[in-house]
């Protein structure tokens, strides 16, 4: 799947986007948030997110991992590093 132009869901920046499956969401490249992926039910929840979850990324990040960003209602918005081995 190829990337699509998109404005990052965490900052709004001009960034890219890439559909992904198992687990589904989206993969965005983003100037200023890097590189995590976004699950779909925390898409619908990111205009609430603010940039309250870019600390938590950028030390995943510097961990080597990819974020990944997901909502249940139970947890909330949960932050953990993506299995990079499927896509
Ligand atoms: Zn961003």
């Amino acid at each position: 799947m190829r990337p699509e132009p998109a404005n990052c869901s965490l900052c709004k920046s001009a960034a890219e986007r890439m559909r992904k499956r198992g687990p589904a969401g989206f993969v965005y490249t983003c100037p200023a948030c890097g590189s995590f992926e976004m699950g779909n039910a925390a898409l619908r929840q990111a205009a609430s997110l603010g940039g309250a979850l870019q600390a938590d990324l950028r030390r995943l990040r510097q961990y080597g991992y990819r974020p990944r960003i997901d909502f249940n209602s139970r947890d909330g918005m949960r932050i953990s590093p993506a299995d990079t081995s499927r896509n």
